[in-house]
């Protein structure tokens, strides 16, 4: 079997995956011709991520599927151009890094490590952390990356809770779902970690009501999306101290501009959306694996469900 594969992502990661998917197909009986560039009526299967700047998929007349680089697809699920499945990124690179970002976060918050790191003025003030075991950790979002960060965070003996959309059993996680779930996750909630994806459903998951329910002083981390969060909101729970600290990865506006306030928040770490991204040696396996499966006949893996969003 021979396909047509255009590679639609950053120009830089061309000559990262180009080897790699040569390989991947070769190596699964594929006879496989991809580039940036090809009359799009002869394109089979289109690696995407936004920063390609595709936004029109009408002309593929033939495509069979659109593979995303991406684990979040909101700049792509609703686009109304796109007739053919969707598939996302799943990729075990990808899920260990959020996992280093995610539990090395926490970690920063449960240990208190800022006091040590950025006051040393001679004063010896022993007041040592409590263990993982008095601490609660809420995860909300409970897929591919939120199962993984509470896992290991359940590992290290946090007292984690998750929450989905839909009932969940994750070993060593109390998972709770649905709106009262909601409720009762950020009530327990000293330190919360965003790992839901961004939809219709979840924007402003954080505002001025779900934050009120957070214990006083708890500390949040972000590395979902922007706008899970009321941004206004959280700057209002930080300036009165119910909310202690964040440490947020993305935002509404990527880069987040010079003059946001939360660049000058004493409160507030910003790191710049890098608290993971799609390792191209494992994702590439992740792509030639669908392709196979597609030209097999066999469900694709990571579909996305375009009518949710995620
Ligand atoms: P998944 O699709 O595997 O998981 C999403 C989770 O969110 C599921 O548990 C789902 O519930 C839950 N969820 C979705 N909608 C709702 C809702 N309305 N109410 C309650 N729960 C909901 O995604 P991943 O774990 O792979 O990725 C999560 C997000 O992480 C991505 O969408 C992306 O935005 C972000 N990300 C950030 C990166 C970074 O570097 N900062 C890197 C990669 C991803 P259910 O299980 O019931 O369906």
């Amino acid at each position: 079997m021979s396909v047509n594969v255009l590679f639609s992502a950053r120009p830089a990661l061309w000559p990262v995956y180009e080897p790699l998917l040569n390989t991947g197909l070769a190596d699964a009986g594929i006879k496989a011709t991809i580039a940036t560039d090809l009359p799009p009526d002869q394109v089979d299967y289109i690696v995407y991520a936004p920063n390609g700047g595709l936004l029109d998929f009408t002309p593929f007349t033939r495509a069979k599927a659109v593979l995303s680089l991406w684990a979040g697809v909101e700049k792509i699920a609703s686009n109304d151009t796109l007739t053919v499945p969707l598939a996302r990124m799943v990729d075990h690179g990808l899920t260990q890094g959020m996992t280093e970002w995610v539990v090395g976060h926490v970690l920063r918050y449960h240990l208190g490590m800022d006091q040590h790191i950025t006051v040393q003025d001679g004063v010896w003030a022993p007041d040592p952390p409590p263990l993982a075991t008095q601490r609660s950790v809420c995860v909300l979002g409970l897929g591919a990356l939120g199962q993984a960060a509470a896992q290991a965070l359940a590992a290290l003996n946090f007292n984690v809770t998750g929450w989905s959309r839909l009932a969940k059993d994750v070993s060593g996680v109390t998972c709770l779902h649905g709106p009262d779930g909601l409720r009762v996750a950020l009530s327990q909630a000293e330190l919360l970690v965003l790992l839901l994806p961004e939809t219709a459903a979840t924007e402003n998951t954080l505002n001025a009501d779900t934050l009120a329910l957070l214990p006083k002083g708890a500390r949040i981390l972000n590395p979902g999306r922007g706008p899970l969060i009321d941004d206004e909101a959280l700057l209002r729970a930080l300036s009165t101290g119910h909310v202690g600290h964040a440490t947020l990865d993305v935002f509404r506006t990527e880069p987040l501009p010079p003059d946001h306030p939360y660049w000058a928040h004493p409160n507030v770490t910003v790191t710049p959306h890098i608290a993971s991204e799609t390792r191209p040696d494992t994702a590439a396996q992740v792509i030639c694996e669908n392709i196979q499966r597609s030209e097999a006949g066999r469900p694709l893996l990571h579909l996305v469900d375009r009518a949710l969003g995620y």
